[in-house]
């Protein structure tokens, strides 16, 4: 069942996802070669509740996930657990922050770059980051589901033939962090669940290299890609709106404290 928001829920959702936003860019200012995924996890998990917010990801699930953030480094595509394994030069890693604040979430995730990294993955995120916003085009009231799911395969895997991950997808959400409808990044123009102002949705590209195959690491929850190769993943919330989707996260703090950070690669 699709539960659409009044005015005033989806303020309290902008201000769910603004918190997460703000924590990816805080997290980002922390990235460099030798820090743990595990201590961005406890710099994440410090700024969500001292935000008055508790982690929408801990404990969610069965098993329950043991974390604040899913971080997935390299081929790690999402789900990633905290590892104390520090980062190298040249690692991909994707964070993806949910936050429950006044009985709503807020979901958004952003892949960053460590030092240099090579050119054909720096045009993996630059594309997948342009995924995003072309299935945000398509989320206005009228539409479907499958409209959004087309323009993000069309561009990531007709026209540049990476792979498009089949097993996970985009979601409503709300009360809960996963309602319907689903959202999957791969599908037919006019199916699907129809767009109706008030759907609130995370839309969230997660794009290989390589093959679109992926398989269950074996602590339960991190998803690998088979051949190995760098996946990136972007995510925002987003209001499904009459002429245009409000999108209720914002990567611009994230993008700046991108830049600020001599030891994050900004130029892809
Ligand atoms: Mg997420
Ligand atoms: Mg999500």
């Amino acid at each position: 069942m699709i539960h659409y928001k009044t005015k005033e829920e989806i303020e309290l959702m902008r201000i769910s996802s603004q918190l997460v936003s703000k924590t990816l860019a805080h997290v980002a200012l922390h990235i460099k070669e030798g820090v743990t995924t595990m201590q961005l996890n406890d710099i994440a998990e410090e700024f969500i509740k001292a935000n008055g917010a508790t982690p929408s990801f801990k404990g969610y699930g069965n098993p329950p996930f043991p974390f604040a953030c899913c971080i997935s480094v390299n081929d790690a595509v999402v789900h990633g657990f905290p590892v104390n394994e520090p980062l190298k030069n040249g690692d991909i890693v994707s964070v993806d922050v949910g936050v429950f604040k006044n009985g709503f979430h807020g979901d958004s995730a952003y892949t960053f770059a460590v030092g240099s990294i090579p050119e054909e993955t720096k045009k993996l995120m630059a594309d997948t980051k342009a995924s995003l916003y072309k299935g945000i085009e398509k989320a206005v009231h009228g539409n479907r589901v499958g409209d959004i799911a087309y323009a993000i395969q069309h561009y990531t895997e007709k026209e540049r033939g990476y792979g498009v991950v089949r097993e996970l997808v985009g979601h409503g959400l709300g009360r809960k962090l996963h309602e319907d409808p689903q959202v999957p990044n791969y599908g037919k123009r006019g199916t699907g669940a129809k767009l109706r102002e008030g759907m609130v949705i995370a839309i969230e590209p997660m794009i290989n290299l390589g093959t679109k195959n992926v398989y269950h690491d074996k602590d339960g929850w991190t998803i690998r890609t088979e051949d190995g190769k760098p996946a990136a993943h972007y995510e925002h919330t987003v209001c499904v709106q009459k002429n245009q989707a409000d999108v209720l996260s914002g990567f611009a703090e994230i993008e700046a404290a991108e830049k600020a950070n001599p030891n994050l690669c900004s130029d892809y």
